[in-house]
């Protein structure tokens, strides 16, 4: 009998310090766009009946939807600083019904699945689960415990023992996410602070580079893949908005394959506009890509500049320069194309480096500046480095915009530099 799976978005939790203790709103991080990751997983599981909670949009519908849909399995998915209340929603589930089965996923349980070695979590899926999860599914409808690459079972106050999946272009999803089961929330899918409604597609997914702050890396165990260009173009075509955010973490990393998606495009007269990430060294080796892409409709790139330094560039194993930043901002910009820029502050920052980000971000026109502080994600290179000096462990406050390592600065401080450099960013902003 094909499974009843109820696929969960949880809520924002996420928690913030300069908020609670000195008041300042204007850095909270709430996230809110479409589920893709449980839209794509919705279609690789069309042998079961399937549907999909978003409590970020409507926070209060677990119980009452457990009670309606009445799920043999409750999936969930998790950032980090969802963790902690993805296992509290976890054990809502349980106390409901015991005779549910829990499954978490994720950036998270890719990048620190021991975090979820714990009763009230079944099933740990490590990377994209797209193969595994149909086999879990399959395995649990036919009450069989196999072992099933990149899957884990769960066993508290034992380390987790699982085989590592070692990830192929099988991993991608061949037929469309499951668009329709997001239909009632899509109103809600808005950029606010612009107006603008976004809809989400994948070109590809993982990234060949290795940035020691990136939790990317372990969702592919490293390796890239960029979908089919006739899989895409189908997905564009049925996601209902006008303007597309192309979620792939490096969606130019394979310029041949880009090129050919714009040509394609183009082709099928597709009038739609596009937002991407791409690395300011794509930017400045193919600015002819660049260019076809704004001609098909590529309206901002989303780039990580991080730092203005090489050295600090360097700590980051980005592998990049300063110089090849500053190149690909004036190539952005003769081409007309909107530059949303991240920027990664540490919390080590003295005053004059908060001024000489600023400085930089108004003399090179940043369009939309981002900043974030720079945060030992647990799983990446630089946790490793620097676990002895976190001094902050509440995955609540993983947000990307609280200090868990110490600040140079006073606290109240650092946060109020960080606040003003965002206020001034975004006082004039478009995207
Ligand atoms: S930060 Fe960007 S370039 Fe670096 S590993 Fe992550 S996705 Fe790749």
């Amino acid at each position: 009998m094909p499974m009843r799976i109820l696929l969960v978005n949880p809520p924002n939790s996420g928690r913030s310090i300069p908020e609670e203790r000195y008041g300042i709103t204007s850095l909270k991080q709430i996230f809110r766009g479409e589920p893709l990751g449980l839209e794509v997983l919705a279609a690789s599981l069309s042998k079961h009946e399937v549907r999909i909670l978003d409590l970020k949009v409507v926070p209060q519908l677990l119980e009452e939807t457990l009670e309606l849909f009445a799920p043999d399995i409750v999936a969930f998915t998790a950032m980090t600083c969802e963790a902690q209340a993805v296992l509290q929603l976890a054990s809502q589930v349980r106390a409901c019904d015991e005779r549910i089965l829990i499954t978490v996923g994720g950036v998270h349980a890719s990048s620190d699945p021991e975090f979820f070695n714990r009763e009230m979590i079944d099933w740990i899926i490590i990377g994209l689960g797209v193969q595994s999860f149909p086999l879990l599914a399959e395995a649990l409808e036919r009450g069989l415990l196999v072992e099933i690459d990149g899957v884990a079972r769960s066993q508290a106050g034992k380390k987790l023992v699982y085989r590592p999946r070692s990830f192929s272009q099988d991993d991608l999803l061949t037929i469309s996410p499951r668009y329709d089961l997001v239909h009632e929330y899509r109103p809600s899918y808005i950029l606010e602070t612009l107006g603008l409604q976004l809809g989400f597609v994948s070109t590809a997914a993982g990234c060949p580079f290795d940035c020691s702050f990136c939790c990317i890396g372990p969702l592919t165990g490293g390796r890239y893949f960029t979908a089919k260009i006739e899989n895409v173009i189908r997905d564009i075509q049925r996601v209902p908005t006008p303007v597309i955010r192309l979620v792939d973490a490096n969606t130019f990393g394979k310029p041949k394959h880009a090129e050919e998606l714009a040509r394609a495009i183009g082709h099928y007269g597709i009038k739609k506009q596009f937002i991407a990430d791409v690395r300011s060294d794509t930017v400045v080796l193919h600015p002819q890509l660049m260019r076809q892409w704004r001609e098909i409709g590529l309206r901002a790139v989303i780039i990580g500049f991080e730092e203005i330094d090489d050295s600090a560039l360097g700590a980051m194993n980005k592998k990049n320069s300063a110089a090849t930043n500053k190149h690909a901002i004036e190539i952005l910009h003769d081409l007309g194309i909107t530059i949303v820029g991240d920027f990664i502050i540490s919390p080590d920052y003295r005053e004059e480096q908060f001024e000489r980000l600023d400085a930089f971000v108004q003399a090179q026109a940043i369009e939309l500046p981002m900043y974030t502080v720079l945060t030992p994600l647990p799983g990446t290179a630089l946790h490793r480095e620097v676990r002895d000096q976190i001094i902050l462990d509440d995955l609540d406050y993983y947000t990307l915009t609280n200090a868990v390592l110490p600040t140079y600065l006073d606290e109240q401080l650092f946060y109020q530099r960080y606040a003003d450099l965002l206020a001034k960013g975004h006082r004039s902003a478009k995207v």
